[in-house]
């Protein structure tokens, strides 16, 4: 067999320098929200390298970004990207590496002059952090038809701006509609953003699930009164239920064990006084499974324990439900293609699912999908201390370019 062409490391990283250039922060770290003027900036960046490899550059009606490069037959191209928007105060990994990585393949297949059966298209979806309009992973839903342009055009900013005009003002409202190029494929190479990799001293992983979401918001009410002169058996106490509720949390997830994590990030009470017992406690509840059924499961005992919290503390509970996301299972040969590149490149093939949404699993409703990871130290992410070494980086785009290379040759 002849020898495998190779990503240029130092390429790579010098643009991941000069994105995180662009927003970059005193102190360290990055911001380009959607449609700021820094994201302009980066994707006037992004798409002038685009251009450079003499890519035709489509922009969609959300601001997607998609570059095309021909293949020898007009078939649907395997597609490779990520975001470049960032949240508030970001690294620089997030998002760019999967978007430089992709511009990156590109350009080592330009050097070889290799020629591939189908297109290959690099994608930058617009608003995948969902920090200054939400949804989240906006650009890949509205890719895959979940959300209209319209729709996504009305949005109205935490900063009370609106995503139609924001999007026109930095000049990024494009012609075509999106999702009009189809993938064969598509492959997202994204930093892992969590311990997994790191803990195990794996520099990559391949990704065969995306973990469901349940997000609740719990509501107790009970009855205001004196700290002092209530005697305990005579109080409705819902800051004693919720304290209750967020303990059995922790048994949800260490009884169905496995990928389950339940976590409460928010809570409120009222009066919220240092003297008086609460007659409300507001929290939030967030559990997530790779596993649907089990998924359900843990939501099911939730509720079973607010009813027998309403009869032993005599507080009243309603849970109301603020989104639901199921697994996202990749498609097999996807996984498997990725899983071969590794093998070939002699690194281990850790399958793994992640714990964070990915524009990925938006795609996977359209073509067949999968994602590789790359190994974060201490698994730290949406913080400036984010870091993966020059050398995961390198093995990651490496497995990326070969899993191009098998796809894109693909009847
Ligand atoms: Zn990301």
């Amino acid at each position: 067999m002849d020898k495998k062409v190779q990503i240029n490391r130092k390429r790579l990283i010098q643009r991941l320098d000069e994105l995180a250039q662009i927003g970059a922060l005193d102190g360290g770290g990055v911001s380009r929200l959607t449609f700021s003027d820094a994201d302009k900036a980066g994707r006037d960046l992004t798409v002038s390298w685009m251009k450079a490899l003499e890519l035709t550059v489509h922009i969609d009606q959300v601001g997607n970004l998609i570059a095309v490069r021909p293949g020898e037959e007009d078939l649907p191209p395997v597609m490779l990207g990520s975001h470049v928007d960032t949240v508030t105060v970001a690294g620089r990994f997030d998002g760019s590496y999967g978007v430089l990585c992709a511009l990156e393949v590109v350009q080592v297949l330009n050097e070889n002059n290799i020629a591939t059966r189908r297109p290959i298209a690099v994608v930058a979806f617009t608003n995948e952090e969902g920090v200054r309009y939400t949804p989240g992973m906006l650009g890949s839903m509205a890719y895959v038809g979940e959300l209209s342009v319209s729709d996504a055009r009305a949005i109205q900013g935490f900063d009370g701006s609106n995503f139609g005009e924001e999007m026109d003002r930095i000049g990024y409202a494009g012609s075509m509609e999106p999702g009009a190029i189809k993938p064969h494929a598509f492959v997202e190479i994204h930093i892992e953003q969590g311990p997994v990799l790191d803990q195990a001293d794996l520099p990559v992983g391949v990704v065969h699930t995306i973990t469901g979401i349940t997000w609740l918001e719990v509501t107790i009410t009970g009855t205001a009164n004196h700290a002092g002169t209530t005697p305990i058996n005579l109080r409705k106490d819902a800051g004693l239920a919720a304290a209750k509720l967020i303990e059995f949390l922790r048994d949800i997830a260490t009884s169905i064990g496995g990928q389950q994590r339940a976590t409460c990030g928010m809570i409120a009470f009222e009066p919220n006084a240092i003297n008086v017992i609460p007659s409300k406690a507001v929290l939030t509840v967030d559990l997530r499974n790779s596993d649907g059924q089990a998924l359900i499961a843990a939501e099911q005992r939730l509720q079973a324990r607010a009813k027998e919290l309403e009869t032993s503390d005599g507080v009243t509970i309603t849970i109301r439900d603020l989104e639901h996301v199921l697994p996202m299972k990749f498609d097999p040969l996807i996984v498997d293609a990725i899983g071969q590149s590794t093998k070939e490149l002699n690194l281990p093939a850790h399958r793994m699912v992640s714990g964070a949404g990915h524009d990925a699993q938006l795609l996977a409703k359209m073509c067949p999908t999968a994602m590789i990871f790359v190994r974060s130290r201490d698994g730290i992410s949406h913080n400036p201390a984010e870091l993966s070494s020059p050398e995961d980086l390198e093995k990651g785009a490496n497995v990326l370019l070969q899993t191009a290379l098998n796809l894109a040759n693909q009847d």
